[in-house]
């Protein structure tokens, strides 16, 4: 599909060359025929079209704020207010945003136009967004294939053209893994960089909102825009945000690491490895220095988040009570059983499952062996991720083993399913930014991406070299 700059688009509409109602409609067309797809939960028709019409106005008179003419979905787990948010979960159906996240708020004020909320896993677990309550997502480019997840409608809204651009939320792949799987970029922020007031929470010490996009461009400008201190959350840094948009052009030679127990794992696809090979050896003809790095931890990373997140999840999930709002059973006969059953009724088992595995490693008895020995786990990663990004500017590694894999494939086996997140926690993890890049194509027809990791805050360089990055993989 046609993708013109943001800044051409704006023009274009200014001249009077492209109307944006068209635009919108055009969006509005194609959600119509990709509707076996799944992507969106929720289509704000109508809305989208009357603030069409009113950011033309802004446009020609020349007061439309820096999104104006961007398109875009929201994650079904990212409050707008008065509309739904449901996280794809029984347990919130029919409830609707009092507020607006932070992330809505400022996407809004720079005039966004929000055109549907997207599908997702229930609660953001999940890796093939089959873990919804409302059915799964198919990927575009093979609709017998997975588009990964948790946010797999937002990559699947982006990659079919249903919308320009999309938030989702990574927690620990999330938003980096259905990129891979689905050809489009995908960045989770620095841990802070971004408020998450008005997110949904599954693990609030691993969760960040990030942005889907079809190019660099507009992710920079995208995470420009909803960057930043925010005083509904106490968590977000009180750093400028650098103006990503202008500082895209990847100056001199780079050094670069990469893990090479990734590439000698196992369950890594040999396309995949073969690709991320060659990626690396493009960035040494090009004078780069890339040079192995060894991380001998890459069998602790899935246990270590799966016990934290677990741990986190069962408590920030408490407050669905059945109680105060979403399900409440209406078999329910007293206080107890309308927790019980509200909730048995209202989650689906792969949120029950992680409840309760965090509840275990919670239990008093539990606590030391599980949930201390993680965060010291964690640390430990922590401190040797930062220690070799004092050595190197990036780290790169391939965002997924393999290439996205069939509906059903993994779905009956939750390890199998865990495991596909190796290469995406450590990121979180470490709580640095990391970005997923579409250079590579499967001999099976399927995009997948590559990885660069870089320091805390440090966004600006690594959107620029993500954008190099891809160029070069374009070139012969
Ligand atoms: N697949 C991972 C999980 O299930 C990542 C989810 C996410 O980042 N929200 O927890």
């Amino acid at each position: 599909m046609e993708n013109p700059t943001l800044k051409d688009l704006q023009e274009d509409i200014r001249s009077g060359r492209t109307d944006l109602r068209n635009v919108v409609s055009t969006y509005l067309r194609r959600i119509e025929e990709k509707d076996h797809l799944n992507a969106f939960l929720e289509v704000f028709g109508t809305e989208a079209l009357d603030r069409a019409d009113k950011i033309t106005v802004k446009i020609r008179n020349g007061s439309a704020g820096k999104l104006a003419g961007m398109v875009i979905g929201l994650k079904d787990n990212i409050c707008y207010k008065g509309h739904r948010v449901s996280a794809s979960s029984k347990i919130l159906e029919g409830f609707e945003s009092l507020f607006n996240a932070t992330v809505t708020e400022r996407l809004l004020a720079e005039d966004a136009i929000v055109i549907g909320r997207l599908n997702c896993d229930e609660f953001a677990m999940g890796a093939s967004n089959e873990n919804s309550a409302f059915g799964p997502v198919l990927n575009d480019a093979d609709p017998t294939r997975v588009p990964g997840g948790s946010s797999g409608g937002s990559a699947v809204a982006v990659q079919a053209g249903l919308c320009r651009a999309a938030l989702g939320s990574d927690t620990g792949g999330s938003v980096r893994q259905p990129a891979s799987f689905t050809g489009t970029f995908g960045i989770k922020p620095t841990y802070g960089r971004v408020s998450r007031y008005g997110l949904l929470a599954y693990a609030s010490s691993f969760d960040q909102i990030g942005p889907i996009t079809s190019s660099v461009e507009d992710m920079a400008l995208i995470l420009e825009v909803i960057s930043g201190d925010d005083e509904m959350d106490a968590t977000v840094s009180e750093k400028p945000v650098p103006p990503y948009t202008d500082l895209l052009q990847s100056d001199g030679k780079k050094r670069i690491g990469y893990i090479e127990d990734c590439l000698s794992s196992p369950g890594i696809d040999p396309e995949v490895r073969e690709h991320t090979l060659e990626m690396i050896r493009k960035l040494q003809d090009a004078g780069h220095s890339v040079e192995p790095v060894k991380f001998p931890f890459l069998d602790y990373m899935v246990p270590c988040y799966y016990v934290l997140t677990t741990a986190e999840a069962s408590s920030n999930l408490a407050r669905y009570s059945g109680l105060l709002f979403g399900h409440r059973s209406d078999k329910a006969s007293d206080l107890e059983s309308t927790f019980k059953l509200s909730r048995s009724e209202g989650f689906g088992p792969e949120v029950q499952r992680r409840i309760m595995t965090g509840t275990f490693v919670l239990s008093s008895d539990h606590y030391d062996a599980y949930y201390t020995k993680a965060q010291k786990v964690r640390r430990v990663i922590q401190q040797r991720t930062n220690a070799l990004l004092e050595e190197h500017d990036f780290i790169l590694l391939p965002t997924t083993p393999g290439p996205a894999f069939k509906l059903g494939e993994k779905s009956s086996d939750p390890i199998a399913m865990y495991l596909a997140d190796i290469f995406t926690v450590q990121a979180p993890l470490a709580g640095i930014p990391a970005i997923s890049i579409p250079t590579g194509t499967h001999s099976n027809g399927m995009p997948f991406g590559l990885q660069l990791m870089a320091k805390a805050y440090e966004e600006a360089p690594l959107l620029a070299f993500s954008r190099y990055l891809y160029n070069l993989s374009q070139n012969e």
